[in-house]
């Protein structure tokens, strides 16, 4: 389960992926919110410059509406018709100025024809001061702004070139229409005059004049976002897609890196995540401790405490095993060598020896480094060799199985009567112990033929003349079907399970043992 879940390039493509999916996402996402922010402020901005424009026009009216204050309520002479026409010449964006009563109604002196007798149809002035036409009785086809003057019931009413104004909206509508709103008409970009709200599809943004009563308004669309981005930063739509692309493949080879098993494990060895259990030895007779088999387990930080079934078959196949055991040996000493006289006598550890670490004479040192810790009081060192993986017999093996003989080291046949040894194979390597496998004590009291598969069994470890360890011992009843044979050591959860060995110790070392 351990290796399936971890490594598989598919989950490794998904993650890559949905990093760079998310950054993609990010990428719109921030460039959709720059962009946003952008036409707004721009659009703001415009808007701001269009009042300003549109505020000094009519300013311009208020200041020619000034100088023609003096003769409102006079007759319309010629020198008050010469000074209308003078003002129109030298106030710019003035068009026309004229002179009314009735509130504006009645026009009775103007700039082009002098005295006449007009009655204005439309007098609905927004805020008693303006009104957009879209045109007037000379230029019907030419927008203007009415600017009225009001002084009790006369008026100067001044009339401000609507051509100005759309072209004022018209440089400022780059990303969107501008549009000029004086009361409930408006004027395009294009210098038509509307009536109504102007609306469209879009978020509305709008300035008030804090001097006269207009607004210029615009919308901005979505639509407008990437154009906008087009036109102002056309490489940001290359460049997430490109920097998630990178991060997919960083994740990608990340993965690969830190992902596989084999990475975790020399991980696992540099944080020391390798530690021994310990599972009670007994003998077969009074069941007193007489020594233990150290197991290796990892304490992973996230999965746990993972069983070796789940790691062992990868360090065994690359040999990173060589290193773990070595550190389990090490590790094992440190605990139980400052224990040592709290042993009962005699007292053999046993470790279990993968066949690839036979190729390797530092086993030597390792044992020997394990022995020596234990000088003021001797253990047994047995390690132990499985029947299933035979080890094939050279030179070095030769060499090693001396000097380990020489140090005093026992060698234990594991998993006995699952594989296929030979007498020659266990003279060859001095073979010390045989551990009866666990499935054959597992049989029994099963049935009549699995009994005489477990009599075979230890007739044939009894005719070879070796130590025996029953593995596997979890009941009384094993107990009993054993006793007649004297079996020299018994190990199984009947007596204590592999446990950390604090434990071990504070349940089998105590000073009655
Ligand atoms: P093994 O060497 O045959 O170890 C005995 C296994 O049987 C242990 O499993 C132990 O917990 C289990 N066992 C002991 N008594 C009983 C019992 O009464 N009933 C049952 N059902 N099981 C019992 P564990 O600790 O899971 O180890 C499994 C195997 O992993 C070991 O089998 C050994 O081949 C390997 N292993 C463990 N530690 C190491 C190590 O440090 N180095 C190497 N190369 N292999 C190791
Ligand atoms: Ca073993
Ligand atoms: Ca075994």
């Amino acid at each position: 389960m351990f290796r399936a879940n971890i490594n598989k390039t598919r989950t490794r493509l998904v993650v890559s992926v949905v990093a760079f999916l998310l950054i993609v996402a990010l990428g719109i996402f921030s460039v959709s919110w720059q962009t946003s922010q952008g036409l707004n402020n721009d659009a703001q901005e415009r808007l701001g410059m269009a009042v300003q424009q549109v505020d000094m026009m009519l300013g311009n009216a208020k200041k020619a509406a000034k100088a023609v204050e003096p003769f409102l309520g006079k007759p319309c002479s010629q020198d008050v018709v010469l000074e209308l026409r003078r003002q129109i010449a030298v106030v710019p964006n003035v068009r026309t100025i004229n002179l009314a009563t009735e509130r504006g109604k009645n026009i009775y002196c103007t700039a082009l024809f002098g005295p006449r007798n007009g009655v204005v149809d439309n007098n609905e002035y927004v805020n008693n001061q303006l009104l957009l036409m879209s045109g007037n009785e000379i230029t019907p086809d030419h927008p203007l702004i009415a600017f009225r003057d009001l002084h009790g019931e006369n008026s100067i009413l001044i009339g401000v070139d609507g051509y100005y104004l759309h072209n004022i909206l018209n440089l400022l509508s780059t990303h969107a229409q501008m549009t000029l709103q004086i009361g409930d008409q408006w004027m395009d970009a294009q210098g038509k005059v509307h009536k109504g709200i102007y609306s469209r599809h879009g978020e509305k943004i709008e300035l008030s004049s804090e001097h006269y009563p207009y607004q210029v308004v615009t919308f901005i669309q979505h639509t407008s976002h990437w154009r906008y981005v087009l036109d102002y930063s056309p490489i940001s739509l290359f460049l997430f897609p490109l920097l998630g692309l990178f991060v997919g493949f960083m994740t990608f080879m990340a993965l690969a890196r830190i992902g596989t098993p084999l990475a975790m494990m020399k991980a696992g060895m540099a944080n020391h995540e390798f530690i021994p259990y310990v599972q009670p030895v007994v003998d077969g007779t009074q069941h007193q401790l007489t020594g233990c088999e150290v197991l290796m387990r990892w304490q992973h930080p996230q999965m746990g405490l993972i069983p070796p079934y789940q790691f062992i078959p990868l360090a065994e196949e690359s040999g990173l095993i060589v290193d773990m055991t070595r550190q389990l040996m090490a590790q094992t000493r440190d605990i139980y060598a400052p224990l040592a006289q709290q042993l009962p006598d005699n007292f053999h550890f046993g470790f279990n020896i993968c066949a690839c670490h036979f190729k390797d004479l530092s086993l030597v040192e390792d044992c020997k480094d394990f022995l020596e810790a234990f000088k003021a009081k001797p253990i047994n060192l047995v390690l132990e060799l499985t029947e299933r993986e035979l080890i094939v017999p050279s030179d070095i093996t030769d060499s090693l199985f001396k000097a380990l003989r020489r140090l005093g080291v026992l060698i234990a046949l594991d998993d006995f009567g699952t594989g296929h040894s030979s007498l020659t194979y266990l003279q060859k390597f001095h073979i010390d112990f045989l551990k009866i496998d666990q499935s054959f004590i597992g049989r029994i009291g099963t049935d009549a033929l699995s009994g005489h598969i477990v009599d075979n069994v230890i007739d044939l470890a009894k005719r070879l003349d070796m130590v025996i360890v029953a593995e596997g011992i979890e009941t009384q009843t094993q107990i009993d079907y054993l006793t007649p044979y004297h079996l020299d050591y018994l190990q199984g959860y009947f007596f204590g399970k592999p446990m950390p060995p604090e434990e071990f110790n504070r349940q089998w070392l105590s000073p009655k043992h």
